[in-house]
Parts: C-alpha cells; structure tokens; sequence
C-alpha cells in the first residue's frame, strides 16, 4: 500500500501520525488481543490499518466507505464497533471536535493527559503529553472535587509547517 512512506515525502511534522506505522499497531494489537484473550478480527484489523496509513484522520463513514468493495458493504455501525474496541486498547484515539479517529504509536500510562494539537490549515494532528497540564488540570480537578477517567485537550490551530509557508508567502 506504500502508505508507511508519506512521512519521507511529506512531512508536516506531524511526528504522531507518522509513528503510526500499520504494520507495528497490527502487532501491537495482536499482542494486546492475546494478552486479554479477544478476538482481533479481520474487520478490526481492517479498521486498524486503514487508521494508521491515513495521511488526514479519517471519520468512521470514510472508513465504512474504504473497507467496502464491490459485493462487501462495510456499515459505519460496524466501523464504530471496531473503531471502540481499538480505543479500548488505547491504539487509537477519537478527536472528538472533528469526529475523526487517530492512532496512538504511545503506550499511555494509566490517567495520563493527552493533548491534541489540530491544525485549521492541513488537517493535520499532532499527539503529544503535558506534564504542565497534568499538574496545573490536577490542581483544578482536585480543587472541583473531580476524579477524572480520562482526559484529552483540543487545541486547534495552525501547525509550525503551515505558518511558515504563510509566512513565506506573504513576503
Ligand atoms: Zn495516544
Ligand atoms: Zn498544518
């Protein structure tokens, strides 16, 4: 599928993206999979690869509408389903703004914060981890009386790659 080389060729410095290699998550997977004794079927995997050799993070209709092919139509129900198994396994993350679902190359510990960072311009999504916003969201929830399950920040933008080509654009 070549999909593992766009990163060479085109790099925005989405570096999370491009970690996401298909090949590494299907393994990841199988080996989560085993260790909890599921089932890692052919459509999640399906769904797996499909997320991971997106340049853009896809939405699960585009998803139902690439894995479907003449004589097998894939339902979004059923993409959905997958696509809640994978985040379980924490393979993959749902940018709830733009409805649209990315891989995760991270091991995440246990309550750990991550924060997406959205660019307006290319689409493109950089994962990355705050201990800053760990600390100072900690204070705030602690203060709130909140004990959070999980928690993901949305900041949308515009990437380092984007300005710059503005930048050399208006000069
Ligand atoms: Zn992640
Ligand atoms: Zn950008």
């Amino acid at each position: 599928m070549g999909a593992a080389t766009h990163s060479r060729t085109h790099d925005h410095g989405h570096s999370h993206a491009c970690r996401a290699d298909p090949g590494t998550m299907v393994s990841r997977a199988e080996t989560l999979c085993r260790a909890r004794g599921v089932q890692f079927t052919a459509l999640r995997r399906e769904v797996l690869e499909a997320v991971a050799a997106s340049e853009r993070p896809p939405g699960a209709y585009d998803l139902a509408e690439r894995l479907s092919r003449p004589g097998r139509r894939v339902a979004p129900v059923s993409v959905y389903r997958a696509l809640d198994f994978l985040m379980e396994l924490g393979l993959v993350h749902r940018i709830a703004s733009r409805n649209a679902f990315v891989p995760c190359a991270h091991e995440h510990g246990a309550g750990e914060n991550v924060v997406f960072l959205i660019c307006r311009t290319c689409g493109g999504v950089d994962e990355t981890t705050s201990p800053e916003v760990e600390t100072s969201l900690g204070q705030t929830l602690a203060r709130a009386g909140f004990t959070p399950a999980h928690s993901i920040l949305e900041v949308e933008g515009d990437c380092g790659t984007c300005r710059r080509e503005r930048a050399a654009g208006e000069a």
